[in-house]
């Protein structure tokens, strides 16, 4: 493997109000991420969410944060040296797409919050987002004040002591807040040192289970493919736990809907790796972080237009349970996040339809019963998550679904 094609050790969101300059500033970390994209797409590999990978740099004998770089050579002339690949998830700044963003945040080890400079603090998608990195518990944050270059010092400074009061009490209470501009490459380096401090790579244990949440699913072939020419169906996602090699065995599940004497029953599937792309590489082992695109020995049909979006698959028989209904311990924010001031949240009703992510899936139920803390739902589509898991309950309030609290699966 090339020292600079190194498959990404770690995930962070990119959130903030739409337009305060997340894809630009992924573009500035990361020249190449275009190129990788199309090749994903080429590949048919890539996600609703943006994924970009960006290998970290420094410039030997130079301090920090000074000595960090995305470039190979640095100023003096020498080569820089990977400090790490990081996979930066583009979170779409859009409200209705709160549901994809909380779903990115399950596989989120830390983020970078954008804030503009040349708006007051905090726009509704600032608000709505840090609201959902607190209740999800992703405590290592970095705030990237951007767009200092449009501001005069005075500017700055206001929207610097807003931004501080705004996280006061949030899990972004202590992050660092550096002054940006994604779109001139001012102060890059001294953001990378921030995230290298605040985000560092999470300790994994190798031994684990390798759960892979499934993003997208595919049919790759060409229509018209013969049956000898035809390449077995690609699940993307991430790997949240464990290890992924060529050869391995795979469970699917839920896996897929079977009739069976007039009756509808959800089944496991099987299948074994056949290929891994991680970082934009083909490789033979995958460890977590980034996004992987897997070739599996599936027909093509059952992955195609990401049938398989929302199921975890991992060695078989060590996958956590289906389930068609369950109960939940239930836990309300005060407001709907996003609404008019003041909105309060309503106990939940039985009957009352719920929309709910559980890791990568979404999935909407029926309440069938709510008490004080605690409802049952019954599911469209049954979802394969473990005891204990969290759970993104929107309720819909107009037009949208909005967020009103979290959940946590009970047996
Ligand atoms: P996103 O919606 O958060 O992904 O925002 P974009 O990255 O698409 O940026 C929105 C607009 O702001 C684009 O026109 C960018 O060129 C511009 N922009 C982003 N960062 C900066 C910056 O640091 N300075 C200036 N002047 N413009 C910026
Ligand atoms: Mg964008």
């Amino acid at each position: 493997l090339a020292r600079d094609q190194q498959q990404p050790e770690v995930n962070i969101g990119l959130v903030g109000h739409v337009d305060h300059g997340k894809t630009t500033l992924v573009q500035a970390l990361s020249g190449s991420w275009t190129d990788q994209h199309s090749e994903e797409m080429k590949r048919g590999i890539s996600i609703r969410l943006g994924y970009a990978d960006a290998t970290f740099r420094r410039c030997p004998g130079v301090e920090e944060p000074d000595c960090y770089t995305v470039e190979e050579t640095c100023p003096d002339g020498s080569e820089s040296e990977v400090v790490r690949t990081v996979s930066f998830v583009d979170a779409p700044g859009h409200e209705t797409l709160m549901a994809t963003m909380l779903s990115g945040a399950s596989i989120m080890d830390g983020a970078v919050l954008v804030v503009s400079a040349t708006e007051d603090v905090p726009q509704p998608q600032t608000e709505e987002h840090l609201m959902a990195l607190d209740i999800i518990g992703i405590e290592n944050v970095v705030v990237a004040q951007n767009k200092v270059d449009l501001v005069d010092r005075e500017q700055a400074q206001r929207s610097y002591e807003q931004i501080k009061e705004f996280v006061s009490g949030t899990v972004a209470e202590d992050a660092p807040i550096v002054p940006i501009s994604a779109q001139q490459e001012v102060n890059i380096d001294y953001l990378m040192g921030a995230i290298e401090e605040e985000i560092p790579t999470p300790e994994r244990d190798p031994e684990a289970d390798p759960r892979l949440h499934v993003a997208r699913s595919f049919d790759i072939n060409r229509p018209g493919t013969t049956w000898e020419g035809l390449t077995g169906g690609v699940i993307g996602g991430s790997l949240v736990s464990g290890h992924l090699e060529v050869g391995d065995e795979l469970e699917v599940r839920p896996g897929r809907e079977v009739e069976e004497g007039g009756q509808s029953e959800w089944q496991p599937i099987h299948t074994d790796v056949r290929s891994i792309q991680a970082g934009g590489e083909d490789v033979d082992r995958a460890v977590p972080g980034g996004l992987l695109g897997v070739g599996t020995g599936l027909d093509p049909s059952l992955t195609k237009g990401d049938a398989l979006a929302g199921q975890i698959a991992g060695i078989p028989g060590t996958l956590p349970p289906t389930w068609e209904s369950f109960t939940m311990d239930v836990d309300l924010l005060e407001r709907v996040v996003g609404a008019d001031e003041g909105e309060t949240v309503d106990p939940i009703s039985t009957g009352e339809p719920l929309m709910m992510t559980i890791g990568t899936a979404t999935t909407v139920g029926a309440v069938t019963s709510a008490r004080e803390g605690e409802c049952e739902v019954s599911l469209k589509r049954p979802v394969c998550a473990p005891v204990g898991a969290q759970i993104a309950m929107n309720r819909r309030v107009g037009t949208r679904w909005r967020l009103i609290g979290i959940g946590t699966l009970k047996e």
